[in-house]
């Protein structure tokens, strides 16, 4: 499918082999083992690590936006699309409340709108986007999934939280301010 959008947009290809890389060859037997002998739960474990990029930035003038990037999940049906091109699932900012990049089982970030959530809940009920995220990432995991979101408010203020063992994740203020972490206790 891709191969066939990319030639339609008249972009140069190379064989498909290109991208194959030892790494994701291993992740993808593994998950296709898995999947043959259904047991889906070690297949979407909370170990599993994710692969997205995302970010959320507030400039001077207040404004507030959000980015995501991702590969997808391993071994997806061609044509699947995710949370992160729908707005308001894995992405979403608004300037009167925050910014939200999410990572993780996609199809619970899609049902649960979990990035427009978030900012509503900022915005009807008066939550801090700690108190926020928290709730939205309750019904993620209610539902049996899993994941993670960086949130920014229009104050400044952060929310890194996630319902996996670790999300790569750093901050950075124009303070100077900077900070790496994994796991939940970092
Ligand atoms: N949220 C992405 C998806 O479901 C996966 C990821 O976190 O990279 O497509």
């Amino acid at each position: 499918g891709a191969d066939q959008f990319a030639i339609e947009q008249g972009l140069d290809t190379v064989d498909n082999s290109y991208f194959i890389t030892e790494r994701r060859r291993t992740q993808l037997l593994k998950n296709k083992t898995l999947s043959q002998i259904k047991n889906k739960k070690k297949l979407l474990s909370p170990d599993s690590k994710f692969g997205t990029v995302g970010c959320v930035a507030l400039d001077k003038n207040g404004n507030l936006s959000a980015g995501t990037s991702t590969g997808g999940r391993s071994n997806k049906k061609w044509g699947r699309v995710g949370d992160v091109p729908i707005i308001g699932a894995g992405n979403y900012a608004n300037n009167n409340t925050c910014a939200i990049s999410a990572t993780g089982w996609g199809e619970f970030f899609i049902r649960n709108v979990v990035a427009y959530d978030i900012s509503c809940l900022v915005e009807y009920k008066k939550l801090n986007i700690k108190e926020a995220t928290k709730i939205s990432l309750d019904k993620v995991k209610k539902l049996g999934g899993s994941g993670g979101v960086i949130v920014l408010d229009k104050f400044g203020n952060y929310a890194m939280e996630f319902n996996t063992k670790g999300m790569y994740r750093g901050v950075k203020d124009s303070k100077g301010n900077f900070k790496v972490s994994i796991f939940k206790s970092d």
